[in-house]
């Protein structure tokens, strides 16, 4: 089987090339053509000799894997579905006005198994590569127009931390893409060591998933809580700076009779106290054999009203691309077409 490119640094192509008889400095040119210019294919990298490419290409393929079902929902929601041996990961490309943000996927599946989510379902089926990764910016039709990105597809990003540091750096890098860190949102349920090292080692915003105030009542549905409690999760935040450019927030599922009281609003609000922050409400999904549903609207503004007059900044998410399951908590690959 070829090696993948896609994913490496140009330090890494630079002795991919001169083990491949290239001059150093095509490693350089190669990661321009790699992630500015998007080649598909070494025969496209065409400053690079004849006899250099196909020394290359005896060991090495660019590795951009294509999308092999594409779904558009009503709102303009895209959701991209790419092929892996066990289980098939999805991206989901948002439209707003002028933006195009792109939720991506980590992990095949997710081994999390919080109760609410449809990917948890499926279980574990690996780790994405980098190419993986890659390709679902590179591969699919509005790769040129995209303005942001959140790490909340499938998996759980901060599991599979080496890989997502990596992506992040070819994001950020002026080599890569050379986005800006304020472009890019990593969501996480609070895997907190490398909760530590993303906060010490990017500069990009972050988001939580907390669902609950309450340790006991969070352990319910989520399982991490077991390992990391959202309150250790929220005392390391507090010791970072969020006043500046970088955002962090708060994702709140509102489920109806589990987590919709003002004693878990209160508590919010305690929880929450001192920290520059939001918190985003978002609408339950419902989904078979779970035994809570979604809040009524009602409930949800009342909610966020309890919030704001704690004196925190609280919104109620739209939802986006419920028609084709690319809602939060939705995505589970080839299976929930089933
Ligand atoms: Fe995994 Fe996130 Fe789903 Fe939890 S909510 S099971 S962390 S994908």
């Amino acid at each position: 089987m070829k090696m993948r490119l896609l994913g490496k640094t140009p330090d890494e192509l630079k002795e991919i090339a001169v083990e491949a008889g290239l001059p150093a400095f095509a490693g350089k040119q190669m990661a321009q053509w790699l992630y500015q210019k998007r080649v598909r294919s070494i025969e496209e990298i065409t400053n690079l000799s004849k006899q250099g490419r196909e020394a290359l290409a005896q060991r090495y393929e660019v590795g951009l894997i294509e999308p092999i079902d594409v779904q558009t929902s009503q709102d303009g929601t895209r959701k991209y579905l790419f092929p892996h041996q066990d289980l098939d990961f999805e991206a989901v490309m948002i439209p707003d006005e002028d933006r195009r943000t792109l939720c991506v996927s980590s992990q095949a599946g997710c081994k999390m198994g919080c109760k609410f989510c449809m990917t948890g379902r499926q279980g574990f089926h690996g780790n994405l590569e980098p190419a993986q990764i890659l390709s679902q910016y590179f591969a699919i039709e509005e790769a040129g127009e995209l303005t942001n990105t959140v790490f909340m597809g499938m998996g759980e990003p901060l599991d599979n931390w080496v890989t997502v540091k990596r992506v992040i750096d070819i994001l950020t890098a002026p080599w890569g893409l050379a986005w800006s860190p304020k472009r890019i949102t990593l969501s996480t349920i609070g895997v907190l060591p490398n909760l530590k090292r993303y906060l010490d080692e990017s500069r990009c915003h972050l988001a939580v998933s907390l669902h609950n105030p309450f340790p006991e009542e969070r352990e319910e549905m989520m399982p991490v809580q077991k390992a990391w409690s959202v309150t250790e999760v929220v005392r390391l935040i507090k010791q970072y700076d969020f006043t500046g450019q970088r955002r962090v927030s708060f994702e709140y599922t509102i489920f109806h009779g589990w987590n919709d009281t003002p004693r878990h609003a209160e508590e919010l609000v305690r929880l929450l106290r001192h920290l520059e922050c939001r918190v985003n409400l978002i609408r339950f999904h419902r989904i078979p054999d779970f035994p809570y549903g979604p809040a009524q609207q009602r409930e949800m503004e009342a909610f966020r009203v309890f919030l704001q007059e704690g004196g925190i900044t609280a919104t109620i998410r739209a939802s986006r691309g419920e028609d084709i399951f690319a809602a939060c908590g939705l995505l589970a690959g080839k299976h929930q077409e089933k």
